[in-house]
């Protein structure tokens, strides 16, 4: 049998997993700042973590599974200042928001979920002890600062070195540092902001150290497992090695992982470009029945190293793979019982999942399962499939349900269909369709030029 290999980021390559305690596996992933809803690229990579906490548990680990949430932070400030709302009201709608989005999305809820806000001392603790080493200093405008040349080890996981970082990015100089590099790990209070009174006056912690702060809390100063999104291998993830290994001078984390991008177009999906769909806006579009495991099968089914585009007709092909799946189930009802590893479309399965999460190669495995199901109208064939697929969070649904799915109206063929009887003067019957579009808690929005944009109430 295969073991598990996982692509390392700090040595880029893959490697077999080697838990610290045998048989346990500690992960840590980042989780979101919590001022708006997630969008599908968000949800993406927390649809992978999702994936590898159940493929571990799967394979016999017990997980330890630790995702934080980031209660304050700018954003979360200026979003709540608008809004007129105090930050912790507006943190608690937040927050159930997300989970509300990862429970339709079908998510594993973390073993832990630590707040910022809840675990000010231990980041106070960590900032005293990088203090005492040498590694932090008051800068003259009362923020704390983390210095970077003083840390050996800067840059090895996103394999940059300072010079090159001084020269290549236009890192601006602020007065308070000593280095442009430098970063802050304590934020001096400011009028109208929340603060904790600390050694260093009263104040608020900075991104990077919450996250050294709570891992180390919940899984100790060396674990096994940390993830995120590609994009917060630098600065986010180094400045995390350089506070919790110059904290503890031992190792912070065995293997990186990091989740590619989903793109619009050839973009990064993101709040601040503009080009995204929120979760819930997507679901909301989807069958209700069928939805959250049809968006979270096109999350997975590409590699989770590489880049996905976000397309309607993607997202319908991964509903029409799934339903194939489904239907397989439905004509022949699938016998319960654990996986036979022993078969040999297990065998493949398990062993595309231990290589790095190959879920392309597995979900591959799956569909000939369903053609040997077809063929065969075997029920333990059949339970195999349903087995496997649950393995990692798929076909647990009854497939009659599932198939019948949600939605009985064609929305779009009804607006389609309003328009032309609009344009035909077909006043009654465009009315008609707008009232029973309505009554099923459809809003139409006619947009200048003639098109007409629909959402749920
Ligand atoms: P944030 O709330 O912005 O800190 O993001 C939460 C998580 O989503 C982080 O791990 C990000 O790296 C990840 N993320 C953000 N945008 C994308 C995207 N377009 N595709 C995949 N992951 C993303
Ligand atoms: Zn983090």
């Amino acid at each position: 049998m295969s073991p598990l290999v996982i692509y390392n980021t700090l040595t880029r390559r893959k490697e077999t997993f080697v838990p610290l305690v045998p048989g346990r596996a500690g992960i840590y992933v980042c989780g979101p700042t919590v001022y708006d809803f997630i969008h599908v690229g968000n949800a993406r990579t927390f649809a992978v973590f999702d994936l590898v906490v159940r493929w571990l548990r799967a394979s016999g680990y017990e997980v330890t599974y630790v995702r934080n949430i980031t209660d304050v932070d700018d954003k979360i400030l200026d979003r709540a200042r608008e809004r007129g709302e105090p930050i912790g009201a507006f943190t608690e709608r937040t927050v159930a928001a997300f989970v509300e989005d990862c429970e339709r999305l079908n998510l594993l809820a973390p073993d832990r979920e630590p707040r910022a806000t809840r675990y000010i001392g231990p980041m106070l603790e960590l900032i005293e002890r990088l203090e005492s080493k040498g590694l932090a200093y008051r800068g003259a405008n009362g923020d704390v600062f983390f210095s970077v040349h003083d840390f050996p080890g800067y840059g090895k996981l996103s394999r940059k070195n300072l010079a090159d970082l001084r020269a290549g990015e236009r890192v601006a100089v602020e007065a308070a540092k000593r280095d442009p590099l430098d970063f802050v790990l304590w934020k001096a209070a400011k009028p109208g902001e929340p603060s904790w009174p600390s050694a260093f006056g009263a104040g608020r912690p900075g991104w990077h150290i919450e996250c050294s702060a709570m891992s180390g809390r919940e899984l100790g100063a060396t674990f096994d497992i940390h993830g995120g999104g590609w994009d917060l291998q630098f600065p986010h993830h180094e400045n995390e090695i350089a506070q919790s290994e110059g904290a503890n001078a031992e190792p912070f984390v065995n293997y990186w992982m990091h989740a590619a991008f989903l793109n619009m177009g050839d973009e990064k999906m993101s709040k601040s470009l503009g080009n995204f769909f929120t979760a819930r806006e997507v679901l909301d579009r989807l069958d209700p029945v069928q939805g959250g495991e049809q968006l979270r099968f096109f999350l997975l089914r590409g590699h989770y190293r590489s880049e996905l585009a976000f397309t309607p007709e993607l997202l319908e092909d991964a509903g029409n793979a799934l339903r194939g799946l489904y239907t397989a189930l439905r004509e022949v009802p699938a016998a319960r019982s654990p996986v036979d590893w022993s078969h040999p479309i297990a065998a493949r399965f398990r062993d595309a999942m231990n290589d790095d999460f190959d879920t392309p190669v597995a979900f591959a495995a799956l569909h000939e399962l369903r053609a040997e199901v077809n063929r065969t109208r075997s029920g333990a064939l059949s339970g195999l499939l349903r087995a496997l697929g649950g393995t990692i969070g798929f076909l647990q649904r009854d497939p009659e349900a599932f198939l019948k799915g949600g939605v009985t109206l064609d929305v779009d063929a009804l607006v389609a269909e309003r328009s032309a009887a609009k344009k035909a003067k077909d006043y009654a019957r465009a009315d008609a369709i707008r009232a029973q579009l309505d009554a099923s808690g459809i809003v139409l929005e006619d947009k200048p030029g003639g098109a007409t944009e629909w959402r749920k109430k």
